[in-house]
């Protein structure tokens, strides 16, 4: 009865060969949830055994593009692959509704394609938009989730979400620095992900748009810090910027455990971690 989580990319946004873009895999309760949708989220799903078919929400934790930019194509292969309409909801910030109705207008002709083409795809991709605030989102089969505020400024606004299921916790943070509504969404949670950054290594490359990425992201110690407030059990660091240099793992690791005294995990294009009790 435990809650599975699959890393299912770990890169930022610069094109890395061994890093998918940010989309994190969370399975409880028989029910499989999608946060964040990033580049190549789709093969990723594959290899963790699953397909969009199966998801029974995508949440949005907010609108950059990394974030987002194969949510069209998990949109497209949850319609081609089905055997009748199945509505997927898709919760997010205010915003949400803008993204997804350009989306659907840049999906047109592939829908008319192929709705042309086959006799038995006759309806349209179904998509349920639900763009929400800080609060409960959604209690099904046992699964209870929880937004919160998280701090991204200056984009506006960001979620971070909570997945409760018997006894059991698993925060998923997204792009955020600390802040009040983050640290009360972690608190006892079983396992915190988090995205995160070195400024020491970013500070080194002389490119200024660069540089601007340090302050609207934890950095390892400060994900560290908010994990140990917290009392979670297991930290796990995503979508390191920058991309950590082979061999380095040790170097993230020990700099989150200068300030958290629980399990760290160094995050990679499908690493797989269960909560306790499993
Ligand atoms: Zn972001
Ligand atoms: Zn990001």
């Amino acid at each position: 009865m435990s809650i599975e989580v699959v890393l299912l990319g770990t890169g930022n946004p610069l094109p890395d060969p061994s890093r998918a873009g940010a989309a994190t895999l969370v399975r409880a309760g028989g029910r499989t949830l999608l946060f964040d949708a990033g580049r190549g989220v789709c093969m990723r799903m594959a290899a963790a055994g699953a397909v969009p078919l199966m998801l029974d929400a995508v949440l949005l934790t907010h609108l950059h593009s990394d974030h987002i930019c194969d949510l069209n194509d998990v949109v497209t292969t949850q319609w081609v692959m089905g055997q009748q309409p199945k509505p997927l909801p898709i919760f997010g910030p205010v915003g949400t509704r803008q993204v997804v109705d350009g989306m659907q207008a840049m999906m047109a002709l592939d829908v008319g394609y192929r709705r042309a083409h086959h006799d038995d795809l006759d309806w349209d991709p179904s998509i349920t938009v639900h763009e929400i605030s800080p609060g409960p989102v959604s209690d099904e089969g046992g699964v209870t989730i929880v937004a919160a505020a998280s701090d991204h400024r200056p984009v506006e606004p960001s979620l971070a979400f909570r997945v409760e299921h018997d006894g059991h916790a698993v925060v998923l943070a997204g792009d955020t620095v600390p802040c009040a509504g983050l640290d009360a969404l972690c608190a006892g949670a079983d396992v915190y992900v988090q995205t995160v950054l070195r400024p020491d290594l970013v500070e080194l490359v002389p490119v200024q748009r660069f540089r601007d990425t340090t302050d609207y992201h934890s950095s390892v110690e400060q994900a560290a810090q908010t994990a140990e407030r917290a009392g979670v059990s297991t930290l796990v660091l995503t979508h390191q910027i920058p991309t950590p240099a082979p061999g380095s793992e040790e170097e993230w690791l020990g700099l989150a455990r200068a300030h958290f005294h629980g399990t760290v995990v160094f995050g990679e294009d499908l690493t797989r971690v269960e909560t306790g009790g499993a």
